[in-house]
């Protein structure tokens, strides 16, 4: 779960390990991985990049609520006042009662962080149970910087082996990925990551903690490059087959 305890923006923009409602996610790979005891295990995952949030997210999947939840990627918020992933776009107030909220479930939590130069921030995190994957807050995120994506949680996710919503995705944005990759993060993200490591390893000096939290920033942006690389390869591939023969 998000850490609740009190901070500021700064902290925040400190730190890009930090997406809420990300952190089931990140437990996944190695759980699965264990559980199973075969590292090359795939499972299913959504392209951020991709993704138009439709909505069948919410409704295809065969739980009943879905195993597609948001995330808030920290390092990508603009902390807003006014949040286009959080508002209504004809709201009443900029308050937090329900009739403003985009989220039909209330799933997206307001908080207050700090004051600067006459200007208002507010953290945004995900209840993930909450959640039911509509994608709204998506959509409204998009209009401002993006922060807001969707991803399959892998700790609820049956991991079918025909994905209900892979079949019914308009932007074939569902993917198997190796089990110990976890997320799909948006193309944007993965040098704010490198950049952040960098900056730790660099700084650590003899703090392992340190050291280690920058070496796991590197390795999960090596992981998304990798992959990324394979994603290129294979949607070329599916493109050929596509394409009709003698054209
Ligand atoms: S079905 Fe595809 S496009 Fe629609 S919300 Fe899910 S991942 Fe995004
Ligand atoms: S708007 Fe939809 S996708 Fe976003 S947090 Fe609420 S239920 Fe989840
Ligand atoms: S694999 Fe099954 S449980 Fe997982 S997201 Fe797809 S339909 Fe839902």
């Amino acid at each position: 779960m998000p850490d609740t305890a009190q901070t500021d923006r700064r902290g925040f923009l400190t730190d890009a390990l930090r997406t809420t409602g990300g952190f089931a996610l990140v437990g996944a790979g190695g759980f699965l991985a264990g559980r199973r005891g075969r590292t090359e295990l795939k499972v299913w995952q959504l392209d951020p990049d991709k993704c138009t949030a439709c909505g069948n997210c919410a409704t295809y999947c065969v739980l009943d609520v879905s195993a597609v939840k948001c995330v808030n990627f920290f390092d990508m918020c603009g902390f807003c006042d006014i949040c286009t992933g959080y508002f209504e776009t004809n709201y009443w107030s900029l308050d937090t009662a329900a009739e403003n909220q985009l989220c039909p479930t209330g799933a997206v939590i307001r908080r207050f962080v700090e004051e600067q130069s006459g200007q208002r921030f507010y953290e945004y995190t995900i209840d993930g149970p909450l959640c039911i994957g509509c994608g709204k807050c998506v959509k409204g995120c998009a209009l401002m910087n993006g922060s807001m994506y969707l991803q399959v949680e892998h700790d609820r996710c049956l991991d079918c082996n025909e994905c209900a919503i892979a079949t019914a995705c308009p932007a074939e944005a569902f993917y198997r990925i190796p089990a110990e990759q976890v997320e799909i993060l948006k193309q944007s993200t993965i040098g704010i990551l490198e950049r952040r490591g960098r900056h730790r390893v660099r700084t650590a000096g003899d703090d392992p903690q340190l050291r280690s939290e920058g070496l796991s920033l590197l390795a999960r942006a090596a992981a998304q490059r990798q992959w990324r690389a394979w994603q290129e390869e294979w949607d070329a591939r599916q493109q050929g087959e596509e394409e009709p023969s003698g054209s």
